[in-house]
């Protein structure tokens, strides 16, 4: 396997970073990781722009212009051979002795990229069976709009599904809406049939494959609200599902240790994540 760092490509099991970089010592980076399908990279421009985004409001450079990043995520792909899998890439402020404040002006930011198979017949078997989720306060800061390595509560909040049984954690804010999942954006569809999940404004990062999904929702005519929903609500839908460029659409079909509806996948759940497969196979070639 093989990694890109800084300018080079080496084998995976030597790519290192150095001990000062401000990844390491105040995660303060930003991260993306767009789904790899037939070796294609999907949604690459929409997680481009959130790359964008991310570092703009935390003021890091991009070490490199956008098209050249787009070669080098490809050449990862390619030296990794996947065909189906991830691409990750991460950009942190960079190396300098550690202190709060900014490095030095013309301090490089550190661009890591790696790449790995993922078999993508497992999660539609894990699809067709749906998982379960459990529910956590929200801890997080109010900028989870930003795609930050600072991830601390996703990681504890996740290994507290698991360790529950569980899939994916749901946050669970103060008024007790559901704000995300650990890794996903979360979604329910109520008893009128009406696809619910909250607006990108607040509490959630923007998740790519949530834009995509709203976009199929709307071409097939399906009634959409992009509004706050709470844990009571979710807990009486007809369903739910969580999206990520990692797990696609997914079907969940327990919420806190209790069904959703007869506890199987949803009907519009399983038709969005075909939809979503449909579209996948329609992305473009570079
Ligand atoms: N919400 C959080 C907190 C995430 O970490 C992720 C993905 O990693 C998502 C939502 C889903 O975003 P995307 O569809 O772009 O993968």
């Amino acid at each position: 396997r093989f990694a890109y760092v800084n300018g080079r490509y080496i084998r995976h099991a030597d790519a290192a970073i150095h001990i000062e970089d401000r990844g390491y010592q105040f995660a303060d980076g930003v991260y993306e990781v767009c789904e790899v399908r037939s070796g294609r990279l999907i949604d690459e421009e929409r997680h481009m722009a959130r790359l964008e985004r991310s570092l703009a409001e935390l003021r890091i450079d991009l070490p490199m212009p956008l098209s050249a990043l787009g070669v080098v995520l490809r050449e990862v792909v390619r030296r990794n051979m996947v065909r189906d899998g991830l691409v990750y890439l991460q950009v942190t402020r960079g190396v300098a002795p550690r202190n709060h404040l900014f490095p030095a002006p013309g301090t490089p930011s550190s661009l890591v990229v790696t790449s790995r198979s993922a078999s993508r017949s497992a999660s539609d078997a894990r699809a067709e069976k749906g998982v379960a989720v459990i529910t956590v306060p929200e801890n997080r800061w109010d900028r989870v709009d930003i795609k930050t390595v600072g991830l601390l509560p996703n990681v504890l909040a996740k290994q507290a599904a698991k360790e529950a049984g569980a899939y994916e954690a749901w946050f669970v804010d103060a008024d007790g809406n559901v704000t995300e999942g650990s890794s996903t954006n979360a979604w329910i569809v109520t008893k009128d049939g009406v696809i619910v999940t909250r607006p990108a404004e607040s509490g959630i990062l923007r998740g790519i494959t949530r834009s995509v999904i709203l976009d199929l929702a709307a071409a097939d005519g399906l009634n959409v609200e992009e509004r706050a929903f709470s844990l009571e609500e979710a807990k009486t839908a007809r369903e739910a599902f969580i999206t990520a460029a990692t797990t696609l659409v997914m079907p969940v079909v327990q919420i806190d240790g209790a069904p959703v509806a007869n506890g199987a996948p949803g009907i519009v759940a399983t038709q969005l994540r075909q939809r979503f497969h449909d579209f996948a196979a329609q992305a473009p070639i570079w």
